[in-house]
């Protein structure tokens, strides 16, 4: 399987585990300590010293960080390391405001690739593979930590970055690439372009293709493994712990498994802050305890998922996690009802006849809410007769109200009129945030 595939530590006994994570982070609160004057107060404002924490037992201990403290301390207020030991930085996508930058060390930038390494050999890569990388790159972390983790793995990687999908398909073919990363919503959208452009997955060589930075379905996976002809695997992380990699899928497809020997992982309830036992949904919280340039201690991803134990089929130990449903902010409220965009995709591509393209149009009127969904028809239904359109309108919008709970207005729209996504697909439009 290659030298990524790090049996000792990823199939290591729960226990063991255990007492590596609370070495490790015994050492980190010290380092963070001594080195974060922020966190240092944060400490102090509730009564903790790094004498307190004696192993992962302690970890409630400690206070939260969120994205308000790494707005407050920008740029530097969190860096663990003096800048001449920091060789790069990365920064958030900003989907949900300002940009947040994370620093790194030489090793920081080494474990992160590492992480991606693994995530890679666990979707079958290995030095036979040619390593398609289509995230972006420069700032956000989706290409360079996929493009490190290749290179470790000892793929052929090629740089792409996302856009020019003709030509993503082009080299795609000449140089007969196995392994394909990037969002998923590009994954879909390039499914779509070598389709329009004559071909099948006959006429590629993809097997695998390792997506994420953005929540996507059970449904959308089935949708792109199909137009690929590959196997997708899902693969998490976000720039305030590294970058993608901080949890990947293997074979069984049922979660990621977190790196738990880089990443201690908790669920709280967003509300109150207390930490739920596995197997209940709440919000990830991150303790990074092997990072030193930007070591953050319980920070919350605001992301909801679930926590699952147990030996996995593949064998790995390695605590896994749900499909995030998207993070607390993404949830709408519509009418006093909570509705994730997850759920509207996942009734639609159950539908065999809808396409994964949509928007989610929220605004008010006379003090009300309301509801829009847009579902692109595809080729085939556009030259249906219009009362089988009205048809699927009809069943699309019971569907949705059985799922929901609340009505939404369905507006079926002409083929390639909703915007495609390179990077992190935009699916609503909330005008009701624009007053
Ligand atoms: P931004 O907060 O600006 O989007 P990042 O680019 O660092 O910054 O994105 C990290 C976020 O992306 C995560 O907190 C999570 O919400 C989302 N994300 C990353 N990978 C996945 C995934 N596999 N599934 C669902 N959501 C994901
Ligand atoms: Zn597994």
């Amino acid at each position: 399987m290659g030298k990524y595939w790090n049996e000792e530590i990823e199939c290591m006994e729960p226990e063991k585990m255990r007492a590596l994570q609370s070495e490790r982070l015994v050492k980190q609160v010290r380092h963070v300590w001594d080195n974060v004057p922020y966190y240092r107060k944060k400490m102090e404002e509730k009564a903790v010293t790094p004498d307190d924490i004696k192993g992962i037992e302690d970890l409630h201990k400690l206070p939260f960080l969120s994205k308000a403290d790494l707005r407050d301390a920008y740029p530097y207020g969190l860096l663990a390391k003096p800048l001449s030991d920091c060789v790069r930085i990365q920064s958030t996508s900003g989907t949900t405001g300002k940009r947040v930058v994370a620093f790194y060390t030489q090793n920081d930038i080494d474990l992160w690739e590492d992480c991606c390494a693994r995530a890679i050999t666990a979707a079958g890569g290995t030095n036979e593979d040619v390593c398609q990388v289509c995230y972006g790159y420069g700032l956000f972390t989706g290409g360079p930590g996929l493009n490190g983790g290749s290179h470790k793995v000892g793929c052929l990687t090629l740089p792409m970055s996302s856009g020019n999908t003709e030509r993503q398909i082009q080299f795609m073919m000449d140089l007969e690439s196995t392994i394909l990363c990037c969002t998923p919503s590009y994954a879909a959208y390039i499914g779509e372009t070598l389709h329009k452009m004559g071909y099948t997955p006959d006429d590629i060589k993809l097997k695998a293709g390792i997506f994420g930075a953005e929540p996507w379905t059970e449904e959308m996976r089935q949708e792109i493994e199909k137009s690929l002809g590959i196997k997708a695997y899902d693969i998490y992380g976000l720039t305030e712990t590294s970058g993608p990699g901080v949890a990947f899928e293997c074979e069984c497809q049922t979660g990621m498994h977190i790196n738990e020997d880089n990443f201690i992982a908790e669920i709280i309830d967003p509300d109150t802050g207390e930490v739920l036992p596995d197997g209940t949904k709440g919000e990830l919280v991150f303790t990074s305890i092997t990072k030193e340039a930007f070591p953050l201690l319980r920070y919350r991803t605001r992301d909801i998922c679930v926590l699952t134990r147990g030996k996995c089929k593949c064998g790995r130990t390695l605590v896994k996690m749900a499909k995030p449903m998207g993070r607390s902010d993404d949830m709408l409220i519509i009418r006093g009802v909570n509705v994730f965009p997850s759920q509207i995709e996942s009734v639609l591509l159950k539908m065999s006849n809808a396409s994964p393209n949509y928007q989610i149009i929220v605004g008010r009127e006379n003090n009300t809410d309301t509801f829009e969904i847009r579902v692109e028809l595809t080729d085939e239904m556009f030259s249906d007769t219009i009362r089988s359109i009205e048809e699927l309108e009809r069943k699309i919008g019971q569907d949705m109200l059985s799922v929901l709970g609340i009505k939404a207005k369905i507006r079926l729209v002409e083929p390639n009129s909703i915007p495609r996504s390179e990077g992190k697909a935009v699916r609503v439009i909330d005008t009701r945030k624009l007053v």
